[in-house]
Protein backbone atom coordinates (compact mmCIF):
# COMPACT_ATOMS: atom_id res chain seq x y z
CA UNK A 1 0.00 0.00 0.00
CA UNK A 2 3.07 2.27 -0.45
CA UNK A 3 0.78 4.48 -2.99
CA UNK A 4 -1.57 5.24 -0.71
CA UNK A 5 -0.99 9.18 0.26
CA UNK A 6 1.98 10.25 2.72
CA UNK A 7 -0.75 12.05 4.86
CA UNK A 8 -2.79 8.96 5.00
CA UNK A 9 0.08 6.44 5.93
CA UNK A 10 1.19 8.81 8.79
CA UNK A 11 -2.47 9.10 10.84
CA UNK A 12 -3.50 7.82 13.75
CA UNK A 13 -6.89 6.97 13.77
CA UNK A 14 -9.81 9.16 15.99
CA UNK A 15 -10.15 6.96 18.51
CA UNK A 16 -14.04 7.41 19.88
CA UNK A 17 -15.09 6.70 23.18
CA UNK A 18 -16.31 3.37 23.36
CA UNK A 19 -20.04 2.23 23.46
CA UNK A 20 -21.09 1.76 27.41
CA UNK A 21 -22.12 -1.88 26.25
CA UNK A 22 -18.95 -2.56 25.14
CA UNK A 23 -17.17 -1.69 28.61
CA UNK A 24 -19.58 -3.54 30.85
CA UNK A 25 -18.66 -6.45 28.82
CA UNK A 26 -15.38 -5.61 29.02
CA UNK A 27 -15.04 -5.24 32.15
CA UNK A 28 -17.99 -7.03 33.56
CA UNK A 29 -19.28 -4.01 35.39
CA UNK A 30 -22.76 -3.56 35.52
CA UNK A 31 -23.82 -0.18 36.71
CA UNK A 32 -21.44 2.06 34.59
CA UNK A 33 -21.94 5.74 33.96
CA UNK A 34 -20.62 7.43 30.94
CA UNK A 35 -19.13 10.89 30.88
CA UNK A 36 -16.92 10.85 28.18
CA UNK A 37 -18.55 12.04 24.42
CA UNK A 38 -20.14 14.92 25.01
CA UNK A 39 -23.62 13.67 24.41
CA UNK A 40 -26.96 15.09 26.35
CA UNK A 41 -27.81 13.51 29.72
CA UNK A 42 -31.65 14.09 28.85
CA UNK A 43 -31.47 12.07 25.38
CA UNK A 44 -33.42 13.66 22.23
CA UNK A 45 -36.29 15.29 22.13
CA UNK A 46 -39.80 13.10 22.62
CA UNK A 47 -40.85 14.85 19.54
CA UNK A 48 -38.02 13.53 17.50
CA UNK A 49 -38.23 10.44 18.78
CA UNK A 50 -41.87 10.10 17.71
CA UNK A 51 -40.56 11.63 14.36
CA UNK A 52 -38.48 8.84 14.19
CA UNK A 53 -40.72 6.26 14.59
CA UNK A 54 -42.83 7.76 11.82
CA UNK A 55 -40.41 8.30 9.18
CA UNK A 56 -39.57 4.04 9.97
CA UNK A 57 -42.36 3.14 7.83
CA UNK A 58 -40.96 4.85 5.04
CA UNK A 59 -37.78 3.36 5.87
CA UNK A 60 -37.82 1.05 2.31
CA UNK A 61 -37.70 4.19 0.55
CA UNK A 62 -34.06 6.48 -0.07
CA UNK A 63 -33.90 9.60 1.54
CA UNK A 64 -34.79 12.83 0.34
CA UNK A 65 -31.35 13.84 -1.26
CA UNK A 66 -31.56 17.41 -1.02
CA UNK A 67 -33.01 17.64 2.45
CA UNK A 68 -35.44 19.78 1.13
CA UNK A 69 -37.81 20.03 4.67
CA UNK A 70 -34.51 20.06 7.23
CA UNK A 71 -33.19 22.93 5.00
CA UNK A 72 -36.66 25.11 4.59
CA UNK A 73 -36.78 24.67 8.11
CA UNK A 74 -33.11 25.83 9.32
CA UNK A 75 -33.57 28.50 6.72
CA UNK A 76 -36.31 30.03 8.43
CA UNK A 77 -34.47 29.28 11.70
CA UNK A 78 -31.61 31.11 10.63
CA UNK A 79 -33.35 33.36 8.15
CA UNK A 80 -30.91 32.34 5.31
CA UNK A 81 -31.36 31.18 1.91
CA UNK A 82 -31.13 27.53 1.74
CA UNK A 83 -29.08 27.74 -1.17
CA UNK A 84 -26.08 28.38 1.63
CA UNK A 85 -26.99 25.72 3.71
CA UNK A 86 -25.38 22.24 3.42
CA UNK A 87 -26.61 19.15 5.33
CA UNK A 88 -24.23 16.37 6.71
CA UNK A 89 -23.81 13.58 8.42
CA UNK A 90 -22.68 15.06 11.49
CA UNK A 91 -20.79 18.19 11.52
CA UNK A 92 -17.97 15.90 11.12
CA UNK A 93 -18.90 14.71 7.48
CA UNK A 94 -18.85 18.67 6.44
CA UNK A 95 -15.40 19.03 8.26
CA UNK A 96 -14.39 16.48 5.53
CA UNK A 97 -16.11 17.82 2.73
CA UNK A 98 -14.50 21.00 3.16
CA UNK A 99 -11.30 19.57 2.96
CA UNK A 100 -12.17 17.76 -0.15
CA UNK A 101 -12.91 20.58 -2.07
CA UNK A 102 -10.34 22.70 -0.67
CA UNK A 103 -7.32 20.62 0.28
CA UNK A 104 -4.40 18.92 -1.51
CA UNK A 105 -0.81 17.97 -1.96
CA UNK A 106 1.22 21.74 -1.36
CA UNK A 107 -1.92 22.94 0.70
CA UNK A 108 -1.97 23.67 4.57
CA UNK A 109 -4.47 24.34 6.98
CA UNK A 110 -3.68 26.08 10.26
CA UNK A 111 -5.16 25.04 13.65
CA UNK A 112 -5.05 25.98 17.15
CA UNK A 113 -2.87 23.23 19.27
CA UNK A 114 -5.71 21.53 21.57
CA UNK A 115 -8.19 21.87 19.08
CA UNK A 116 -10.72 19.52 17.51
CA UNK A 117 -8.63 16.50 16.55
CA UNK A 118 -10.59 15.54 13.67
CA UNK A 119 -9.12 19.22 11.27
CA UNK A 120 -5.89 17.42 11.61
CA UNK A 121 -6.96 14.21 10.74
CA UNK A 122 -9.29 15.96 7.38
CA UNK A 123 -5.92 17.23 6.37
CA UNK A 124 -3.49 14.87 6.55
CA UNK A 125 -6.55 12.93 4.61
CA UNK A 126 -5.88 15.18 1.57
CA UNK A 127 -1.85 14.96 1.95
CA UNK A 128 -2.53 18.49 3.60
CA UNK A 129 -0.38 20.09 5.71
CA UNK A 130 -0.97 20.77 9.23
CA UNK A 131 0.63 24.48 10.65
CA UNK A 132 0.31 24.31 14.64
CA UNK A 133 -0.81 28.24 16.04
CA UNK A 134 0.11 28.08 19.88
CA UNK A 135 -2.29 28.29 21.89
CA UNK A 136 -2.93 30.33 24.86
CA UNK A 137 -0.56 29.79 28.47
CA UNK A 138 -1.58 27.65 31.32
CA UNK A 139 -1.89 30.41 33.33
CA UNK A 140 -3.38 33.32 30.73
CA UNK A 141 -7.56 33.79 31.40
CA UNK A 142 -7.95 31.12 29.45
CA UNK A 143 -5.55 28.67 29.50
CA UNK A 144 -4.90 26.41 26.29
CA UNK A 145 -7.62 28.13 24.46
CA UNK A 146 -6.94 29.47 21.26
CA UNK A 147 -5.03 32.87 20.53
CA UNK A 148 -6.61 34.24 17.57
CA UNK A 149 -3.10 36.67 16.83
CA UNK A 150 -1.21 33.19 17.08
CA UNK A 151 -4.31 31.94 14.10
CA UNK A 152 -3.97 34.84 11.73
CA UNK A 153 0.16 34.63 12.06
CA UNK A 154 0.21 31.13 10.71
CA UNK A 155 -1.31 31.27 7.80
CA UNK A 156 0.85 31.73 4.41
CA UNK A 157 0.61 31.86 0.64
CA UNK A 158 -0.45 27.78 0.64
CA UNK A 159 -2.95 27.77 3.78
CA UNK A 160 -6.79 27.45 2.48
CA UNK A 161 -8.98 26.61 5.58
CA UNK A 162 -8.27 28.00 9.23
CA UNK A 163 -10.14 26.29 11.59
CA UNK A 164 -11.83 27.49 14.85
CA UNK A 165 -13.47 25.65 17.19
CA UNK A 166 -15.66 28.15 19.20
CA UNK A 167 -16.12 26.39 22.05
CA UNK A 168 -13.37 24.05 21.65
CA UNK A 169 -13.45 20.36 22.23
CA UNK A 170 -11.51 19.05 24.68
CA UNK A 171 -10.61 22.50 26.48
CA UNK A 172 -13.86 23.99 26.54
CA UNK A 173 -12.04 27.50 26.20
CA UNK A 174 -13.75 30.18 23.72
CA UNK A 175 -12.63 33.54 21.68
CA UNK A 176 -14.69 36.89 22.18
CA UNK A 177 -16.80 37.52 19.62
CA UNK A 178 -14.34 40.78 18.94
CA UNK A 179 -11.52 38.08 18.51
CA UNK A 180 -12.90 36.40 16.16
CA UNK A 181 -13.77 39.11 13.99
CA UNK A 182 -10.20 41.07 14.25
CA UNK A 183 -9.22 37.21 12.68
CA UNK A 184 -12.07 37.72 10.01
CA UNK A 185 -10.49 41.22 9.22
CA UNK A 186 -6.88 39.85 9.47
CA UNK A 187 -7.63 36.62 7.14
CA UNK A 188 -7.13 36.91 3.74
CA UNK A 189 -9.99 36.44 1.70
CA UNK A 190 -9.08 33.09 -0.22
CA UNK A 191 -8.75 31.22 3.32
CA UNK A 192 -11.87 29.68 4.14
CA UNK A 193 -11.92 30.32 7.77
CA UNK A 194 -14.31 27.28 9.58
CA UNK A 195 -15.92 28.49 12.69
CA UNK A 196 -17.25 25.36 14.34
CA UNK A 197 -19.80 26.28 16.61
CA UNK A 198 -20.64 22.49 17.59
CA UNK A 199 -21.30 24.03 22.04
CA UNK A 200 -22.65 27.17 20.74
CA UNK A 201 -26.39 26.76 22.52
CA UNK A 202 -24.53 26.27 25.55
CA UNK A 203 -22.55 29.74 25.37
CA UNK A 204 -23.55 32.56 27.37
CA UNK A 205 -25.24 35.12 24.94
CA UNK A 206 -22.64 37.67 25.75
CA UNK A 207 -19.82 35.38 24.36
CA UNK A 208 -21.93 33.76 21.55
CA UNK A 209 -20.74 35.29 18.65
CA UNK A 210 -23.58 36.29 16.09
CA UNK A 211 -22.00 34.34 13.44
CA UNK A 212 -24.93 34.48 11.15
CA UNK A 213 -24.39 38.10 10.77
CA UNK A 214 -20.58 37.59 9.78
CA UNK A 215 -21.67 35.36 7.08
CA UNK A 216 -23.47 38.45 5.20
CA UNK A 217 -19.85 40.33 5.55
CA UNK A 218 -16.88 37.29 5.25
CA UNK A 219 -17.97 35.57 2.10
CA UNK A 220 -14.84 33.01 3.41
CA UNK A 221 -16.56 32.23 6.23
CA UNK A 222 -18.32 28.74 6.88
CA UNK A 223 -20.24 27.93 10.00
CA UNK A 224 -20.71 24.81 10.99
CA UNK A 225 -23.40 23.52 13.81
CA UNK A 226 -24.82 19.58 14.92
CA UNK A 227 -27.67 18.41 16.77
CA UNK A 228 -25.35 15.68 18.61
CA UNK A 229 -24.42 17.69 21.62
CA UNK A 230 -27.16 20.54 22.73
CA UNK A 231 -30.11 18.84 20.56
CA UNK A 232 -29.33 15.21 21.92
CA UNK A 233 -29.01 13.38 18.54
CA UNK A 234 -25.92 12.19 18.48
CA UNK A 235 -26.38 8.93 17.46
CA UNK A 236 -28.73 10.24 14.40
CA UNK A 237 -25.54 12.06 12.71
CA UNK A 238 -26.54 15.24 11.21
CA UNK A 239 -25.07 18.90 11.09
CA UNK A 240 -24.66 21.38 8.30
CA UNK A 241 -22.69 23.94 7.22
CA UNK A 242 -24.01 27.94 6.37
CA UNK A 243 -21.83 29.39 4.42
CA UNK A 244 -21.61 31.39 1.13
CA UNK A 245 -23.74 30.28 -1.86
CA UNK A 246 -20.81 28.79 -4.13
CA UNK A 247 -19.41 27.17 -1.27
CA UNK A 248 -21.94 25.41 -0.56
CA UNK A 249 -22.51 24.42 -4.31
CA UNK A 250 -19.19 22.74 -4.44
CA UNK A 251 -19.82 21.07 -1.28
CA UNK A 252 -23.19 19.86 -3.01
CA UNK A 253 -20.89 18.14 -5.93
CA UNK A 254 -18.57 16.19 -3.74
CA UNK A 255 -21.18 15.00 -0.92
CA UNK A 256 -22.69 11.50 -1.33
CA UNK A 257 -26.47 11.78 -3.14
CA UNK A 258 -28.06 10.31 0.43
CA UNK A 259 -25.11 11.73 3.26
CA UNK A 260 -28.04 12.22 5.81
CA UNK A 261 -30.87 8.97 6.22
CA UNK A 262 -34.34 9.66 6.68
CA UNK A 263 -34.69 8.96 10.12
CA UNK A 264 -32.18 11.66 10.73
CA UNK A 265 -33.64 14.38 8.75
CA UNK A 266 -36.79 13.40 10.46
CA UNK A 267 -35.66 13.93 13.94
CA UNK A 268 -33.23 17.27 12.99
CA UNK A 269 -36.41 18.48 11.75
CA UNK A 270 -38.40 17.63 14.56
CA UNK A 271 -35.45 18.44 17.36
CA UNK A 272 -35.68 21.96 15.56
CA UNK A 273 -39.34 22.91 16.63
CA UNK A 274 -38.95 21.34 20.22
CA UNK A 275 -37.53 24.94 21.59
CA UNK A 276 -38.58 23.48 25.19
CA UNK A 277 -36.21 20.51 25.10
CA UNK A 278 -33.39 22.35 24.19
CA UNK A 279 -33.73 25.34 26.66
CA UNK A 280 -34.36 22.23 29.24
CA UNK A 281 -30.99 21.21 28.19
CA UNK A 282 -28.99 24.19 27.96
CA UNK A 283 -30.15 24.94 31.51
CA UNK A 284 -29.58 22.35 32.92
CA UNK A 285 -25.72 22.10 32.02
CA UNK A 286 -25.60 25.96 32.67
CA UNK A 287 -26.84 24.57 36.16
CA UNK A 288 -24.64 21.78 36.98
CA UNK A 289 -21.44 23.33 35.22
CA UNK A 290 -20.75 25.03 38.05
CA UNK A 291 -21.57 22.57 40.45
CA UNK A 292 -19.46 20.09 38.68
CA UNK A 293 -16.55 22.85 38.48
CA UNK A 294 -16.82 23.21 42.15
CA UNK A 295 -16.73 19.92 43.01
CA UNK A 296 -13.27 19.15 41.07
CA UNK A 297 -11.94 22.17 42.55
CA UNK A 298 -12.88 21.53 46.14
CA UNK A 299 -11.11 18.00 45.48
CA UNK A 300 -7.84 20.20 44.44
CA UNK A 301 -8.49 20.27 40.58
CA UNK A 302 -7.63 22.94 38.15
CA UNK A 303 -10.41 23.17 35.91
CA UNK A 304 -10.74 25.22 32.60
CA UNK A 305 -13.27 27.77 31.81
CA UNK A 306 -15.90 26.10 29.65
CA UNK A 307 -18.68 26.93 27.82
CA UNK A 308 -19.70 23.48 26.20
CA UNK A 309 -21.60 20.91 28.01
CA UNK A 310 -18.12 19.33 29.65
CA UNK A 311 -15.51 20.72 31.69
CA UNK A 312 -11.28 19.30 31.87
CA UNK A 313 -9.53 19.19 34.20
CA UNK A 314 -5.79 18.53 35.87
CA UNK A 315 -6.44 16.66 38.97
CA UNK A 316 -2.61 16.58 40.07
CA UNK A 317 -2.31 13.19 38.80
CA UNK A 318 -1.16 11.69 35.75
CA UNK A 319 -4.47 11.39 33.04
CA UNK A 320 -3.99 8.01 32.16
CA UNK A 321 -3.99 6.70 35.66
CA UNK A 322 -6.56 8.78 36.78
CA UNK A 323 -9.24 7.65 33.83
CA UNK A 324 -8.02 3.86 34.31
CA UNK A 325 -8.93 4.39 38.20
CA UNK A 326 -12.52 5.85 37.49
CA UNK A 327 -13.03 2.83 34.84
CA UNK A 328 -12.41 0.66 37.81
CA UNK A 329 -15.42 2.58 39.67
CA UNK A 330 -17.54 2.36 36.69
CA UNK A 331 -17.18 5.83 35.81
CA UNK A 332 -15.91 6.31 31.95
CA UNK A 333 -14.45 10.07 31.19
CA UNK A 334 -11.79 10.73 28.76
CA UNK A 335 -8.02 11.49 29.30
CA UNK A 336 -6.67 14.21 26.80
CA UNK A 337 -3.16 12.73 26.34
CA UNK A 338 -3.74 12.54 22.86
CA UNK A 339 -4.73 16.31 22.43
CA UNK A 340 -1.13 16.97 24.15
CA UNK A 341 -2.85 17.29 27.74
CA UNK A 342 -1.55 14.68 29.35
CA UNK A 343 -2.79 15.43 33.34
CA UNK A 344 -5.98 16.44 31.91
CA UNK A 345 -9.49 14.54 32.10
CA UNK A 346 -12.68 15.80 30.34
CA UNK A 347 -15.71 15.05 31.64
CA UNK A 348 -19.39 15.41 30.29
CA UNK A 349 -22.03 17.08 32.41
CA UNK A 350 -24.52 14.31 33.46
CA UNK A 351 -27.39 14.31 35.26
CA UNK A 352 -27.11 15.84 38.74
CA UNK A 353 -26.81 12.00 40.21
CA UNK A 354 -23.95 11.39 37.81
CA UNK A 355 -22.61 14.07 38.44
CA UNK A 356 -22.20 13.33 42.28
CA UNK A 357 -21.27 9.71 41.83
CA UNK A 358 -18.34 11.19 39.41
CA UNK A 359 -17.22 13.57 41.82
CA UNK A 360 -17.28 10.53 44.56
CA UNK A 361 -15.57 8.10 42.58
CA UNK A 362 -12.81 11.10 42.11
CA UNK A 363 -13.01 11.72 45.81
CA UNK A 364 -12.16 8.13 46.01
CA UNK A 365 -9.44 7.84 43.63
CA UNK A 366 -7.68 10.69 44.68
CA UNK A 367 -7.16 9.23 48.28
CA UNK A 368 -10.11 11.28 49.56
CA UNK A 369 -13.22 10.22 51.21
CA UNK A 370 -16.03 10.94 48.88
N1 LIG B 1 -16.72 19.79 16.32
C1 LIG B 1 -16.41 19.65 17.61
C2 LIG B 1 -15.66 20.75 18.28
C3 LIG B 1 -16.77 18.48 18.31
O1 LIG B 1 -16.44 18.33 19.58
C4 LIG B 1 -17.49 17.47 17.63
C5 LIG B 1 -17.91 16.19 18.31
N2 LIG B 1 -17.01 15.60 19.14
C6 LIG B 1 -17.78 17.68 16.29
C7 LIG B 1 -17.40 18.84 15.66
C8 LIG B 1 -18.46 16.64 15.44
O2 LIG B 1 -19.71 16.31 15.90
P1 LIG B 1 -20.80 15.63 15.00
O3 LIG B 1 -20.14 14.99 13.83
O4 LIG B 1 -21.47 14.67 15.88
O5 LIG B 1 -21.71 16.76 14.54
Amino acid sequence: LDHVNAGIQSLAPYEPGKPVETLRRELGLTDIIKLASNENPFGPSPKAVAAVTEAATEGARYPDGTGYRLKQALASFHDIDPARITLGNGSNDLLCLLGQILLGSGTNIVMARHAFAIYGLVALGMNAGVRWAEARAPDSAMPYGHDAGQLAAMVDDDTRILFIANPNNPTGTWLSPAAIESLLEQVPARVMVVLDEAYCEYQSPDQRPDSRAWLERYPNLVVTRTFSKAYGLAGMRVGYALSHADIADRLNRVRQPFNVNSLALAAAEAALGDEAHLTRSVDHNNAALPALTAGLEALGGQVLPSQANFVTADMGMDGDQAFQALLREGVIVRPMAGYGLPRHLRITVGTEAENERFLAAMARVLGRTG
